[in-house]
């Protein structure tokens, strides 16, 4: 018998027992179904579904503040009121660090800070997870309770999962409308940065690696998301083995290659928790997006490089299964004229966006002197390094001006800004023609001195810019930029090949040839790297060639093969002493001996990168033919400052008293002893560098393409001699070893020197 039976019981929902997240992702499925979930109705459900007694919600705001957005549970009249800077309290520490933290005191906590208005004086403890999407922070959900607990594992892994999909959501409303401090961003905004190569590009932006919002992100057909996920596995696996096949030579690198992914994207763990993820009531593609987070965050807290570095690997696959369930686009065939917007960025990758047509690329972690920023260079795309939050910022198709001059990325610019840059883009065309006037003049200061203007390249593409230029020769040649490009190295007759074909296009000119230089930044596909700390100091470039001289005398022998016959001139990288410089020159001899013809004139030098050189210099110039200073490298190993850290790109400078009184002296003990010297790093493609070394003494520099006709242009025009002394004058005034590029400016620019 019932009692009560006219007036039937209000209808409870089932309170979900005590960390039941299916039951949680059912009803947050449910509401987010109905179109009208608001950022309070989440607060409401997680407050109960995690048992506790109040829910926050925070948001990024422009200028790094954090703002409640919602509340269950404390003062909504505080919501839209209470901001906190990122790092303030403990809700700004948690977006500020990415972490979470579970406390069972938080009042105590001593980053902990009261305000009056959201009347949380009666919680004790709080479980607090930034919401990050693609790297970035866009706020902090907590939740809270009165009596003093730490959450339990289960309770953290929901309320984790839960930010994820709120990371979506705004994610989402980020791309349609927030209103007025939301994330909708159509305004126009600036981005400084490094110049990589410079140029200026017109064009849409193309963003890249961060993934579009996820569509849908809960199931209520569990198994229909787990055929889907099985269905995309099979497609990411047929891939790979078609992009192995076709990009892969044979040979063991290639089947190991192959074999680390199958092991990361068959291990049944990974694919367990996928499931498991999905059996919760997530899609596939939030599920391998939860379970891809977990391992990213993980990974993150490990020190060892080696497992650091199979992140990459995880990047490569989700982003294959992502493309696999139809959550994120493949590379498009063509972007002709795009401006690519990145994270990060390999040479091998650039090469490919290369061919895809694009007109210019900013990159967010990059410098000057790594390989994408030296390849983007040799091709002439305009590349820049910009500060973090453009890729977050910007949408694809976003008119943008890159200027990798002035050092600026301008998203969505104003009529007028536009105009001023067509303006200039004309005049550049312009320049373009008169400095086409220099192309065919030998290169010789007003004083009469002749200067020798090279080439560095690293492809048969850049070839043709021997015309163009009008350049001397070939003055570093970098083999290893082919085999990056092709994703291994070639063979013995593929190499003598490329070797001859370089030689062909030479037409007598001279070319450096310089062996293999892989390892730190310029990995092939499947080399970790050796798991080093520091792998621009770690075994690489000649060291790997002298312990494993199998491949280096390969590649000897396909240089000797591709002369036939003809002038050959060798250089090795890296070289730390004589003796590795002998024993280099030995196994030259030793290939040499054995190929038929051999080359009539045979040079053999060395790249000077590794300060400890400048030590053994009547040894290194009893036996060198030639030395080719590497400012780059020597750069960083003489400023203990790694070329690729984007924070110390002008911190130290060629143009200061302790290079240029190194390179001083390294001019007088090569004209002693009668072995050519050249500088072929970055610097030397700077005007202004140029012209003080050329005072100096050195009379052949080596730089990109781009760089030759602006060189020569100055180089013509400059008088060697009335420059020595004021050179002489600056390198004393700054002698405590900063930078005297800004007065050395100012006195070319009064002789009317185009630097
Ligand atoms: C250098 O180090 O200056 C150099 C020319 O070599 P790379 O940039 O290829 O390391
Ligand atoms: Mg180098």
């Amino acid at each position: 018998m019932q009692s009560g039976a006219e007036t039937p019981p209000k209808r409870r929902k089932r309170k979900p027992k005590f960390g039941d997240t299916r039951q949680l992702f059912a009803l947050l499925r449910e509401h987010l179904a109905s179109g009208a979930a608001s950022l309070a109705d989440i607060a409401r459900l997680v407050s109960d579904g995690l048992l506790a007694d109040a829910a926050v919600i925070y948001v990024a705001r422009p200028g790094e503040l954090l703002e409640l957005a919602a509340t269950q549970g404390l003062n909504v009249n505080a919501v839209g009121h209470t901001r906190l800077r990122a790092g303030e309290g403990i809700i700004g520490m948690v977006a500020a660090s990415g972490d979470i933290l579970n406390l069972a005191d938080a009042q105590n906590h001593p980053r902990y800070v009261y305000r009056a208005e959201i009347g949380e004086e009666a919680m004790a403890s709080m479980l607090a997870v930034p919401v990050k999407r693609a790297g970035r922070t866009l706020g902090v959900i907590a939740v809270m309770s009165r009596e003093a607990r730490v959450y339990s594992p289960m309770e953290v892994e929901a309320l984790a999962t839960v930010s994820m999909l709120l990371a979506e959501i705004l994610a989402k409303a980020g791309a349609t409308d927030m209103g007025e401090e939301g994330f909708s961003d159509t305004l126009p905004r600036r981005y400084a940065g490094h110049v990589l190569s410079a140029g200026i590009a017109r064009g849409q932006i193309l963003p890249y690696g961060a993934p579009p919002p996820i569509g849908r992100l809960l199931t209520d057909d569990p198994d229909a998301e787990i055929k889907r996920l099985n269905v995309a596995v099979d497609a990411a696996n047929k891939g790979l083995d078609k992009l192995f096949s076709a990009n892969m030579p044979g040979g063991a690198t290639s089947r190991d290659v192959l074999e680390a992914y199958r092991m990361v994207t068959q291990s049944s763990g990974w694919l367990t928790q996928i499931r498991e993820a999905i059996e919760d009531g997530l899609t596939a593609e939030t599920a391998v997006d939860k379970v891809a987070r977990n391992l990213r965050e993980r990974m993150r807290r490990i020190a060892d490089p080696y497992l650091r570095e199979r992140l990459a690997d995880i990047e490569d696959m989700v982003g294959r299964l992502m493309v696999a369930l139809g959550g994120m686009a493949p590379k498009p065939e063509r972007a002709d004229g795009y401006i690519l917007l990145v994270r990060r960025l390999g040479p091998a990758d650039l090469l490919d966006w290369h061919a895809r047509g694009i007109a210019g690329v900013a990159i967010e972690e990059a410098s000057a002197s790594g390989h994408a920023a030296i390849l983007a260079r040799a091709l002439g795309i305009p590349a820049l390094q910009v500060d973090r939050g453009a890729v977050e910022t910007a949408q694809e198709g976003d008119p943008a001006i890159l200027d990798a001059e002035g050092a600026t990325l301008i998203l969505r610019p104003e009529p007028a800004v536009t105009e001023v840059y067509d303006r200039a883009l004309e005049a550049r065309t312009m320049r373009a023609v008169a400095l086409a006037a220099y192309r065919d003049r030998p290169t010789i200061t007003k004083d009469g001195t002749e200067i020798q203007l090279m080439l560095n390249v690293g492809l048969a593409l850049e070839l043709d810019q021997l015309e163009r230029t009008g350049a001397d020769g070939i003055g570093l040649y970098r083999t290893e930029i082919a085999a990056l490009a092709a994703g291994g190295i070639p063979d013995v007759a593929g190499q003598a090949a490329e070797y001859g074909r370089v030689l062909d296009r030479a037409n007598g000119k001279k070319v450096q040839f310089r062996t293999l230089d892989l390892g730190a930044d310029k990995l092939l596909p499947g080399e970790a790297g050796a798991g080093e700390e520091n792998p621009a100091m770690g075994w690489r470039s000649l060291r790997v060639g002298l312990d494993r001289p199998a491949i280096l005398r390969r590649q000897l022998r396909a240089l000797l093969l591709g002369a036939q016959g003809r002038k050959l001139s060798i250089m090795f990288p890296m070289v730390a002493t004589v003796e590795e410089f002998r024993a280099a020159r030995d196994l030259l001899e030793a290939e040499t001996a054995r190929i038929r013809p051999a080359p009539e004139e045979l040079e053999v030098g060395t790249m000077l990168e590794v300060p400890a050189l400048l030590f053994q210099l009547p040894g290194l110039l009893a036996e060198a033919d030639f030395i080719s200073v590497g400012t780059n490298d020597l750069m960083q190993f003489l400023f203990a400052a790694d070329r690729g850290t984007p924070e110390l790109v002008d911190r130290y400078d060629t143009l200061s008293a302790p290079v240029l009184e190194l390179l001083e002296k390294l001019v007088t003990a090569c004209q002693e002893a009668g072995v050519a010297l050249s500088v072929c790093g970055e610097a030397a493609g700077r005007p202004l560098d140029a012209l003080a070394f050329a005072a100096l003494g050195i009379v052949c520099l080596s730089m990109s393409g781009n760089a030759i006709l602006p060189v020569k242009a100055v180089l013509v025009e400059a008088d060697l001699n009335a420059l020595r002394p004021v050179l002489r004058e600056l390198r004393r005034a700054g002698a405590a070893g900063g930078s005297i590029r800004e007065p050395l400016a100012a006195w070319a620019r009064e002789h009317n020197l185009a630097v």
